[in-house]
């Protein structure tokens, strides 16, 4: 018997199938979990299809309500939902309080915004007005980095602009979130938000819906690519948050000292398992040895371990795949690289990879090129920040950069010249609610967050009145 159940049109119901759910940090089964079959994906989008004429005609006053209680049930329920988030995810407890608490902040940050028909001409001949209409059925599609966040970049616009929801989480974390499902099951009408779980065979069904309108997804490039074309069949809208390989670049007038514990904490936050860690990181030569002893001081001190025990900085990586593919970048690196903290797998239970610093390495290296999304750091020198703005750009992948100097003019014209969706300046990877989010290049197509996230959950419906 599992603890968790799927919630379809209104009920919890066990899954047709099960799985079993590992913890990263002791590679023991934290819980059996169900998973659900076709018959109960199609009996999802269903039930969301059904619940959506009702739910798209409620007042949106309503609809901001119900997103502010989900919020308030997320909070009352934060310490439950953060030991899970770790005992799944990895992550150390006081980082997944904080994702909890950030997913109450999204779901309460939408309840501010409003869809106001906008006039775009109003003259003696004609009236025409924009107004934003819900699409119908979302499937949102979730990552096992940040399982409630990611999922609340998607949930609250689609319900605030009256669409319903199929909400799919990563089969590696997904009991946060259907403790979730759990716990807000009373808040909508049956049907308008359905979680159902898979083991990585479902997705690819809810793309091909053809009752499905729209899925918003965050993953990697490569099943965002896979997205794009299942859903080309039925014309979905698609929104494809993707991977990354950002690249800072830290010019000659930064003091090493000051700015290493921010430089360590924007890669190796997450243990580097966010689409925007800093990936790549560019030093100008006249501080690049000291900048170096720095970071690898930094990562020699981290305190690696179960998420769970007090003191935990950095926890184990979410799962067996990304720990083999992160520790084959770290084979790769020692033969092109130095490296100078870390580089170690300690021998005990669970996926821990020390944090590592990589000096003497350059672009053209696997762990340079390629989306590690683990603990581990290549450190490159440059002479020219002309030159290291033009390696960053020389990436497949667009998601965010960073500049870090004392002169916010010099930083400003080089961020300007960053291909990247975001672009930080002394800072990286800072997300808010209300700041637009998204990739270019094959990090993505669209947006999260903001009022153009909102946007993406909408059809524009133009009405053109003769006078
Ligand atoms: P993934 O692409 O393997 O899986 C993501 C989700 O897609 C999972 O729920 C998975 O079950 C589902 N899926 C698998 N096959 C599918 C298919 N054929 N069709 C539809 N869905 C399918 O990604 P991951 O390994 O879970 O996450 C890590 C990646 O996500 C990294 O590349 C990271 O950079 C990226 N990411 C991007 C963002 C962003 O906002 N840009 C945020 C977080 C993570």
């Amino acid at each position: 018997m599992s603890d968790f159940k799927l919630l379809i049109g209104g009920k919890l119901v066990a899954g047709d199938l099960t799985m079993d759910v590992v913890n990263p940090a002791t590679e023991e089964v934290l819980a059996k979990c169900p998973r659900a079959s076709k018959a109960q994906l199609n009996a999802a989008v269903a039930a969301a299809k059904a619940a959506f004429p009702a739910w798209a005609a409620t007042p949106i006053a309503e609809r901001k309500k119900a997103l502010g209680a989900i919020a308030d049930i997320i909070e009352a329920n934060a310490a439950e939902l953060a030991r899970l988030l770790t005992q799944e995810q990895g992550k150390p407890i006081g980082d997944a309080t904080g994702e909890v608490y950030g997913t109450a902040a999204f779901f309460r940050y939408f309840t501010m915004l409003d869809m106001p028909v906008k006039v775009i001409d109003d003259s003696e001949n004609r009236r025409v007005e924009a107004h934003r209409k819900p699409l119908g059925v979302i499937g949102a599609i979730v990552p096992w980095n940040f399982p409630l966040i990611l999922m609340a970049f998607k949930v609250p616009p689609a319900l605030l602009a009256g669409n319903t929801l199929v909400v799919k989480p990563a089969p590696t974390t997904p009991l946060a979130t259907l403790k979730l499902g759990e716990l807000i099951k009373d808040v909508l009408p049956a049907g308008v938000i359905n979680f159902i779980t898979d083991a990585n065979d479902l997705g690819g069904e809810l793309t091909a819906h053809p009752d499905v309108r729209k899925i918003s997804f965050t993953g990697s490039t490569a099943t965002g690519a896979k997205v794009m074309a299942g859903a080309a069949a039925t014309l979905k809208r698609i929104t494809l948050e993707l991977g990354g390989n950002d690249a800072g670049i830290v010019l000659d007038d930064v003091d090493p000292k000051t700015a290493a514990p921010q430089l360590f904490q924007s890669a190796f936050q997450n243990n580097g398992q966010v689409c925007i860690a800093m990936k790549r990181l560019y030093v100008h030569e006249s501080i690049y040895d000291e900048m170096c002893d720095e970071l690898a001081k930094i990562a020699d001190a981290a305190i690696v371990g179960n998420g769970l025990e007090q003191g935990t900085q950095l926890g184990p990586l979410q799962n067996r795949m990304q720990f083999d593919k992160v520790k084959e970048l770290l084979d790769d690196a020692k033969k092109t690289g130095k490296v100078i903290a870390g580089g170690t797998v300690p021998d005990q239970a669970g996926f821990f990879i020390k944090p590592t610093i990589v000096r003497d390495i350059t672009d053209g290296a696997r762990l340079v090129d390629e989306e590690q999304f683990g603990p581990v750091l290549p450190v490159i020198k440059y002479s020219d920040p002309e030159d290291a703005v033009a390696r960053a750009n020389a990436s497949p992948y667009g998601l965010g950069g960073s500049i870090w100097s004392t002169d916010l003019d010099r930083a400003y014209k080089l961020a300007e010249k960053m291909e990247s969706g975001s672009v930080w300046v002394n800072k990286h990877a800072e997300l808010a609610p209300n700041i637009p989010f998204g990739g270019s290049k094959m990090s993505g197509i669209g947006t999260e967050l903001g009022e153009e996230g909102l946007a993406e959950f909408t059809q524009l419906k133009i009405i053109n009145i003769a006078r």
